[in-house]
């Protein structure tokens, strides 16, 4: 260790923290109705020796708490008296939709939508500049944590463009139970801030309103892999588990509207044909069966019973071993 530089003082929103130091800042928002000041809490871990900057980010999505817990049993687990490079933490990053238990902004504006943002544009477009210029800018990695929407819970997986060989590399070490091929989407914090020199690996785990230990654990685990891999950090947990690779999931939508009893649960592998639920009524009668339309594993499903016509029930995605487009 004694061989690698000894990392200067890292500057963020004009504060400079120390090596070897973490410290809390709380970056000012923006002013509410009432005339109070609103700001948004960041952690900065600045290790002792030269290395990456990296962020992990969550609540985009102001409802998705399992990210938040993440975000915070990361911060309990790292020392920055043993940590190489930096970490921004922001374990909050929609502050009003988190406050107002909501996905969105008051203003019903989805913020994961506004990236990269403008310093005069809406609200989300606002924060989500903010964001990048304080936080995404300093970074060469991030890591965005998220939840299923809605009543809609999925298994722990990491969304990334397998077509770039960093990510997939990046997707292989955090090994998350799932893999999943998703290209960059307009207006996300993923689809802004990843560039040849910056990636970001999106979680997903879970659902919304919900703090579950599962899944929490696989964020925890696989971002300690991601670290240490970057050589941030010196150990990390192994994976006990396979990852199941996969370039296309797809939700299976009601056929009518009614009442939904699934037969089939998260993580299963179905074939073609395989009954997934039935669609009824809320007295006896006849129900109409929910088949799956490809072999592959629910990596997502509805929880709510309740279901209108075109909804969704499960999200099923087909294997493609290692991401491969072959
Ligand atoms: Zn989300």
């Amino acid at each position: 260790m004694a061989s690698r530089p000894r990392r200067p003082r890292f500057e963020i929103a004009g504060v400079k923290i120390s090596s070897g130091y973490r410290k809390t800042l709380e970056i000012p928002l923006m002013k509410l109705p009432t005339g109070s000041s609103l700001s948004l809490p960041i952690t900065v871990l600045n290790g002792i020796e030269d290395g990456p900057v990296v962020f992990l980010s969550a609540a985009i999505h102001g409802d998705e708490l399992n990210g938040v817990e993440i975000v915070h049993q990361l911060l309990g687990e790292i020392s920055a008296k043993a940590l190489r490079g930096t970490i921004i933490a922001v374990p909050v990053v929609n502050v009003l939709g988190f406050v107002n238990e909501s996905r969105y902004l008051p203003d019903g504006r989805d913020l994961n939508r506004h990236f990269p943002g403008s310093p005069r544009g809406s609200l989300a477009s606002r924060i989500a500049n903010l964001f990048m210029t304080t936080v995404a800018n300093h970074c060469e990695l991030g890591i965005d944590f998220h939840t299923g929407t809605g009543h809609r819970g999925n298994i722990p997986q990491i969304r990334g463009n397998m077509d770039d060989a960093e990510v997939r590399a990046l997707t292989e070490v955090f090994a998350p139970p799932v893999a999943l091929h998703a290209r960059l989407r307009d207006g996300s914090l993923r689809g802004a801030a990843s560039d040849d020199t910056r990636k970001v690996l999106l979680f997903e785990g879970g659902q919304a309103h919900r703090f579950q230990p599962d899944m929490i654990n696989a964020g925890v685990d696989g971002t300690l892999r991601v670290l240490a891999h970057k050589g941030m950090i010196e150990n990390a947990p192994k994976p006990d588990h396979e990852i199941f690779w996969s370039r296309s999931a797809k939700w299976v939508r009601a056929r009518r509207s009614g009442v939904l009893r699934l037969e089939a649960k998260l993580g299963d592998l179905v074939a073609k044909g395989d009954v997934i639920g039935r669609i009824g009524d809320t007295s006896p009668g006849k129900s109409l069966r929910v088949l799956s339309p490809v072999n592959g594993r629910i990596i997502g499903i509805i929880r709510n019973p309740i279901i209108n016509q075109g909804g969704p029930i499960a999200n099923i995605a087909e294997e493609q071993p290692n991401g491969a487009s072959k």
